[in-house]
C-alpha cells in the first residue's frame, strides 16, 4: 500500500501538470469509486472548478478546488495518471476519468478496486480523523514524547494509526522502530524520552529519505507513466526475514503483531 512518501511522490508528480486545469467531466466505469456519494452527485459538485492546488495530508492526495476540495485516496493498488489528448493509455482497471481543459484526462485505474474519491466542501471532517503529519515543524520530538504518555497500547500499531500519527504504514513503521531499536510490541507509554527522541527522528529521516527515492516499490508502486521508487534498496528490515541484521548480524525474524506481518532483528530491538 502506498504511504507517505509514495503519496508525496505521485502528488509532486502531478502538481505541475495539474495546476490551472478546469474540471471538464467526470465518469466512473466503477461507480463503487465516490462511494458513498453517488458518481453524479460527485460530478455536480466538481465540474466547473479549477485546480488551484495539489497537495498530500498523510495519505490522502488533496485537489484543491475555487470551491471545495476533491480527496484521493489510492489505498492498495490506485495509480493516477495524467493523459494528453489522443493518449490512449492503459485501459485496464480504470475506476475513474476526470476530464479536463485541454482534453487531458487524470485517470484512476485500480486493480484492488479499494481507491476512493470524494469532494469535501470543507476539509474539517478529514482533518479531524487524522494526527500530525510526521515532516512538519510542529511535529517535535517533545510534541511525539507527549502524545506517547498515557498510550498503553502497542507501539507498532499506535504508529498505525492514522489518527495518532498520518501516513505511516507498514513498511516505514517497521524500519522506523528498527532504526530506533524499539520492540513492535513495546508499549508506547513506557518509552524513555531517548527512545521517542530517537523513534521521531528515524520516522522523519527514513520518511525524508524516501521521498528523496521516490518511494518504496515491492510489488505494485508506480507514479506517471510506469516508474517505480528507489528506496527498496535502503530497507533493513522490511521483507529481509532470514536475511542477517545490517548491525548484528542476527537473522532478522517476521512476526504477527496487532494483524500484520512485522520484520524486526531480535537482537537490536530486544522488549
Ligand atoms: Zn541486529
Amino acid at each position: 500500500m502506498p504511504e507517505l512518501p509514495e503519496v508525496e511522490t505521485v502528488v509532486r508528480h502531478l502538481r505541475p501538470q495539474l495546476l490551472g486545469r478546469t474540471i471538464t467531466g467526470f465518469t466512473a466505469p466503477w461507480p463503487k469509486v465516490t462511494a458513498p456519494a453517488h458518481p453524479d452527485a460527485f460530478a455536480r459538485e466538481v465540474v466547473g472548478r479549477t485546480i488551484g492546488g495539489v497537495r498530500r495530508r498523510g495519505k490522502f492526495i488533496l485537489l484543491q478546488l475555487d470551491r471545495g476540495h476533491i480527496h484521493l485516496h489510492l489505498r492498495m493498488t490506485g495509480r493516477l495518471v495524467l493523459a494528453s489528448p489522443g493518449d490512449e493509455g492503459d485501459q485496464r482497471h480504470v475506476t475513474a476519468v476526470v476530464t479536463l481543459s485541454d482534453s487531458h484526462r487524470l485517470i484512476f485505474r485500480d486493480m484492488r478496486k479499494f481507491g476512493r474519491l470524494g469532494y469535501l466542501a470543507d476539509l474539517a471532517p478529514l482533518e479531524a480523523k487524522l494526527g500530525p503529519e510526521p515532516l512538519s515543524p510542529e511535529f517535535t520530538a517533545e510534541r511525539f514524547y507527549q502524545l506517547l504518555q498515557g498510550r498503553r497500547r502497542q507501539i507498532k500499531p499506535l504508529l498505525l494509526d492514522q489518527g495518532f500519527i498520518a501516513g505511516l504504514g507498514n513498511i516505514y513503521v517497521d524500519e522506523a522502530l528498527f532504526a530506533a531499536g524499539i520492540h513492535p510490541r513495546a508499549e508506547a507509554a513506557s518509552q524513555s524520552a531517548a527512545k521517542a527522541e530517537a523513534l521521531h527522528r528515524a520516522i522523519r529521516h527514513i520518511l525524508q529519505r524516501s521521498i528523496e527515492k521516490n518511494g518504496t516499490t515491492i510489488i505494485n508502486f508506480q507514479y506517471g507513466t510506469g516508474s517505480t521508487g528507489r528506496f527498496r534498496e535502503d530497507l533493513r528490515v522490511f521483507r529481509r526475514e532470514g536475511e542477517p541484521c545490517l548491525v548484528c548480524s542476527t537473522p532478522v525474524v517476521k512476526i504477527r503483531v496487532a494483524q500484520r506481518g512485522t520484520h524486526l532483528c531480535p537482537t537490536c530491538q530486544a522488549i
